[in-house]
């Protein structure tokens, strides 16, 4: 009896202590696979401004006599792929040092009334530039206790979006409303709209609407990503409604510093 006990005893303990090391050693796998799956995506999303460049180099060398004019589009479009690529290298940057919690915010008293205006001037004038129109509403001061270049670069990711996907004559709005302990700020758009199936995946690393590929070819698919962690980590929220053809609204809410 005392020999099967003891077998019993030292079977319950490796189970035990199976199961409990199985628990622990959980998140790191789910981090290792989040870890690989994000490499994976951002070798994919490398590797198709990559190709193009190629192609396209390799075709210049064949007709080494053409002159610059004559091979306008093939410069042209290795050089907007080269952007392209810079844009996401800095945006994977950003998001793998909040990954690893390296960012640290510099929050201070912003008011962000002001902020707005500013970074909005001069996408007035890109929007004129398209016949559209950028309207900025915001009256009093609202401040916020936060880290004025992060906040800065959400304003610019939403209103770049919102010029992004919409066409000439279409309205963007940028607005501020002030409601109590909590700033709202609103950036409105007539634009091409989001499929609501599509809507909880806009946030998600590398997504992109297959309609915003064919309607611009200038997107990395991190931008709202980063828009989502800068406004998460600021103790805020963001929220997205849209209707197709109709156009589009962020919702960003931030605890105002009172
Ligand atoms: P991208 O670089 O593709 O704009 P984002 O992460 O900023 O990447 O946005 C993800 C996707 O969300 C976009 O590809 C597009 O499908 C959709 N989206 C974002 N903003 C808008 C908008 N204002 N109107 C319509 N679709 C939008």
């Amino acid at each position: 009896i005392l020999a099967t006990c003891t077998i019993i005893f030292v079977l319950l303990s490796i189970t035990a202590s199976y199961v409990l090391a199985k628990r622990s050693m959980k998140p790191i796998i789910n981090s290792w696979n989040k870890q690989s799956e994000f490499v994976e995506n951002a070798s994919h999303e490398l590797r198709t401004p990559l190709t193009i460049i190629q192609s396209k180099l390799e075709h210049l060398l064949t007709k080494p006599n053409a002159t610059i004019m004559e091979q306008f589009e093939s410069i042209g479009l290795s050089l907007s792929e080269t952007r392209r690529m810079t844009k996401m290298t800095s945006n994977l940057l950003t998001l793998a040092r909040a990954d690893s919690l390296e960012q640290q915010l510099q929050k201070e008293s912003v008011n962000i009334s002001e902020l707005v205006t500013e970074v909005a001037q001069p996408f007035i004038e890109m929007a004129e530039l398209e016949e559209k129109e950028l309207i900025v509403q915001t009256h009093n001061d609202h401040a916020i206790l936060a880290d004025k270049v992060r906040i800065h670069q959400l304003l610019i990711i939403l209103l770049d979006n919102a010029l992004k996907y919409t066409n000439a004559t279409d309205k963007i709005y940028i607005v501020v409303k002030n409601v109590p302990e909590q700033v709202i700020i609103e950036v409105n758009d007539t634009g091409i709209g989001i499929k609501p199936e599509n809507l909880p995946r806009v946030f998600d690393r590398f997504y992109r609407e297959d309609t915003a590929r064919a309607f611009e070819s200038a997107g990395t698919g991190l931008g709202l990503s980063i828009a989502q962690w800068i406004v998460e980590s600021h103790n805020g929220s963001i929220h997205v409604f849209s209707n197709r053809q109709k156009g589009t609204v962020f919702q960003v809410t931030l605890p105002a510093n009172r």
